[in-house]
């Protein structure tokens, strides 16, 4: 519909414009916090000037943590992927999961046996799913429970036909967090994906969770997709491209993920 066109056009060109403006003042910050640092090593700088400079250097990491983000969002971060299996990885974050998300949420993981492989930077697998999780947190304020799940999808023209964002028929492994929350309105919805589109009190959400996990399932050939009902929860699933691992080993960089059988 036009609406999903002028939407898909809105979020490219706030990431063109993101992208800039986060590249632009990464560098300008490159150069405060170089010169903060030289502050901080140098022994004959009084105590009481050393202390603001480390001041300006943990407000300067803070704002490099969010130009990162907002570069991740626009696809203009360098991805180190690997071949990777999705169970691991959620086995790996589960600990750290379980602290993060405290007492009151029960957290149940449902994972696929033979769940195909993935070429992926794992790391930013890693941040992806802590940003949902802690989203499902934030959703189920009075306790609740996520579901962390992987599965082998096929996504059928059909699927792919119907969705906003292009993305090629074919083989994907899945891994999605279901929580029991508050859920989100259509509209919230629609908007979630938005740099700085927040719903949460000053200092407590950015807008950049869900943003840079978009940006990264894009640039990694992949796919999101929330589902949400109100007053029931949220389920945001993640879809990457089923890879071979005698493709990924190959010497080229693989631009475009191939969906099996094509
Ligand atoms: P932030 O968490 O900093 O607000 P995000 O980009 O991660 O930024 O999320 C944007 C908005 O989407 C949130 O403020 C919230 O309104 C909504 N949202 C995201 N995840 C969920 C969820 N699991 N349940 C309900 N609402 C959600």
């Amino acid at each position: 519909t036009s609406e999903q066109l002028m939407q898909a056009q809105k979020m490219e060109a706030v990431g063109q414009l993101t992208g800039g403006v986060a590249h632009d003042f990464n560098n300008i910050l490159t150069i405060v916090l170089a010169n903060a640092d030289a502050i901080l090593d140098d022994d004959s700088v009084p105590p009481h000037i050393t202390k603001r400079a480390q001041r300006i250097s943990d407000a300067g990491q803070k704002a490099s943590e969010l130009t990162r983000q907002l570069l991740a969002f626009s696809r203009k971060q360098v991805l180190k992927p690997e071949i990777s299996d999705l169970n691991d990885l959620v086995a790996t974050t589960g600990k750290l999961l379980r602290r993060t998300l405290g007492e009151h949420i029960e957290v149940q993981t449902i994972a696929a046996s033979n769940l195909w492989p993935i070429y992926v930077d794992r790391p930013q697998v890693e941040t992806a799913l802590i940003n949902l999780c802690i989203n499902a947190r934030d959703a189920m304020a009075g306790g609740g429970r996520l579901t962390v799940e992987t599965r082998n999808v096929t996504l059928s023209w059909d699927y792919v036909a119907r969705q906003e964002d292009e993305v090629a028929p074919g083989e994907y492994a899945m891994l999605s967090v279901s929580d029991t929350g508050s859920g989100m309105p259509p509209d919230i919805r629609r908007r979630a994906f938005e740099p700085f589109f927040t719903t949460k009190e000053v200092g407590k959400g950015t807008g950049l969770g869900l943003s840079m996990v978009y940006g990264f399932i894009r640039q990694s050939n992949g796919h999101i997709e929330i589902t949400s009902e109100v007053g029931r929860g949220t389920t945001v699933r993640m879809y990457f491209p089923r890879s071979d691992p005698a493709v990924a080993a190959a010497p080229a960089p693989r631009k475009q993920a191939m969906p099996r059988g094509s």
